[in-house]
């Protein structure tokens, strides 16, 4: 008896053992980093030679004039640009990229979700590689709450990846989404991308359940099936009634959580923004009125440029010749929203694209299209972290902040894209990437 408790004991320490230990920061720990240029996500200029002074996992000083406490760890950027860590406000950490329908169902049908997450955990060290330490991911496409482990897994040190902001499983009305089942024999009982709803109890249940596994926010696919009028102007089909739409929204709002909308065109935009949706999402095809009612209630706008950009040409191939065509139309809708003033946060809507795509490349095309270069940092940074309703937290260098720093050798506000060579990247007051300063 003795001797199987001791071999109980024994397997138990090990396995205690075997539990990762985790990346932490002590509290008392201090780090110093100098700054060439710090653009702080707040101020329209960068600050000149600045000095961060990093305690645990919190930024406590910024400025010219910080003494350098004894046995603080010194981190000289003094020749690069340092920035808030990145906010990707669209991201898609379950994905792989999904040009053609037969790609998104192959993900689903012959990928287990264990599989799945693995591969997941792989997107998400990239993302916080790439300067990312924050994403909100929106959906996991079929593997459920997965997106709750990974969260977890990176909250315990478990794998490495950035701050998670997670919707779980998605609303869609029955039969509007994928796998399709006209594209599957009737018999058959295809795994879904989402949790498809009929009826406003159906809507309040879905969005019940979805909190109660840890959903932080809730997501609606309000249309889908974009067609284009000879006038030249783009309509979809509204996938919820409205009266299925609000009872999502009313839940979500009830529960304290944030309704993220799909919504391409008019016809999801509008009953979705009313119905209290925080951030429309893509949003290609928005008209003058869907400008308006967006800029005037506040609601952000996440364009995901970059997606259209890589499934435009393979989605025409396959018999879509609509994405092409929303993508010619992304420009001038997006130069109109600057103009109204629209809160314009960075979503990339990256695993749409293949993580391999630094979702970086988002920034060229957000600058090619009018905005400054310190719009965009911004857009990554404080403003979205305002929807994330996490300011003063993320998205900025300033005292009580987490510390979640990157840097970059070159000027971004020259050129965007030293967005995309990130060298430097610190999360949670946590040093993961230095490709800066070694050998100096
Ligand atoms: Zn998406």
């Amino acid at each position: 008896m003795m001797t199987r408790t001791i071999v109980l004991l024994c397997i138990l320490m090990a396995a205690a053992l075997a539990q990762p230990q985790g990346k932490t920061v002590a509290d008392n720990q201090i780090t110093v980093i100098k700054c060439g240029k710090l653009i702080d996500g707040k101020s329209d200029t960068p600050i000149e030679n600045a000095v961060i002074l990093v305690e645990g996992n919190k930024i406590k000083l910024v400025g010219h004039n910080v003494s350098i406490p004894k046995g603080a760890t010194v981190i000289d950027l003094s020749s690069a640009t340092v920035l808030p860590g990145l906010i990707d406000a669209h991201t898609h950490v379950l994905l792989q990229g999904d040009i053609t329908t037969d790609d998104y169902d192959a993900q689903l049908l012959k990928e287990s979700i264990p599989y799945r997450t693995l591969r997941a955990t792989v997107a998400c060290k990239i993302a916080l590689m790439n300067g990312f330490t924050t994403l909100r991911d929106l959906e996991t496409e079929g593997a459920m709450y997965a997106d709750v482990d990974l969260k977890k897994a990176i909250n315990n040190g478990v794998i490495d990846g950035p701050r998670m902001f997670v919707a779980t499983r998605a609303i869609n009305a029955t039969g509007r989404y994928g796998l399709s089942n006209s594209a599957y024999a009737w018999e058959l009982r295809m795994p879904k991308g989402v949790q498809e709803i009929t009826g406003a109890d159906e809507a309040r249940r879905a969005v019940r359940e979805q909190v109660s596994y840890g959903a932080d926010w809730i997501k609606v696919y309000a249309d889908q099936s974009y067609y284009r009028l000879p006038d030249g102007s783009f309509r979809s089909i509204q996938n919820f009634t409205t009266e299925e739409m609000n009872a999502i929204g009313e839940q979500t709002r009830m529960l304290r959580r944030k309704l993220s909308a799909h919504a391409v065109t008019r016809d999801g935009i509008i009953y979705a923004v009313n119905a209290g949706a925080r951030s429309v999402e893509h949003g290609q095809a928005m008209d003058d009125e869907c400008i308006q009612l967006v800029a005037q209630k506040g609601v952000f706008w996440c364009p995901t440029i970059y997606v259209n950009v890589w499934v435009a040409e393979g989605r025409a191939k396959e018999g879509n010749p609509i994405w092409p065509q929303l993508l010619e139309n992304m420009p001038k809708v997006f130069g109109k929203a600057l103009k109204a003033g629209v809160k314009i946060t960075f979503g990339t809507d990256a695993g749409g694209f293949d993580w391999k795509e630094n979702q970086a490349k988002e920034f060229s095309y957000m600058v090619k299209w009018g905005m400054t270069p310190m719009q965009a940092i911004k857009s990554a940074t404080t403003v979205a972290a305002d929807l994330l309703e996490m300011s003063g937290k993320i998205g900025e260098i300033s005292p009580s902040a987490f510390a979640d720093i990157v840097a970059t050798q070159e000027d971004p506000l020259k050129d965007i894209r030293a967005l995309e060579r990130i060298g430097f990247v610190m999360k949670n007051g946590i040093l993961y990437k230095n490709e800066m300063t070694a050998g100096r």
